[in-house]
């Protein structure tokens, strides 16, 4: 099941948000449904786990850039995970086990 729906990041525009005001970045597609206007319905379970890892990095008081190499991950991935663009339960997992508190 790959239900789809209008992309609520570009409202189905597929164009980022800061290029929908900014005509120097018209030519950036949107970073959730890469320029198609549709995405994943899923993707609103994945924000939702995304935010956990959020919350789970900014308690320990890291940036993006060093949670990331703490875990050997690439500081991009890690924000996709974040804001559900891409599933996050990986990232999770891993935290979970790599957890030495
Ligand atoms: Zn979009």
């Amino acid at each position: 099941m790959t239900a789809t729906t209008t992309c609520w990041d570009c409202n189905g525009t597929g164009i980022s948000a800061p290029a929908a005001t900014n005509t120097a970045f018209r030519d950036i597609p949107c970073a959730r449904c890469h320029g198609s206007g549709q995405c994943l319905e899923i993707m609103r379970e994945w924000m939702k786990r995304g935010e956990i890892l959020r919350q789970k990095r900014e308690r320990l008081d890291l940036s993006l850039r060093e949670y990331a190499r703490l875990h050997g991950w690439k500081s991009p991935e890690l924000s996709d995970a974040e804001r559900g663009r891409i599933n996050p339960e990986n990232f999770l997992n891993v935290q979970m086990e790599a957890r030495r508190e």
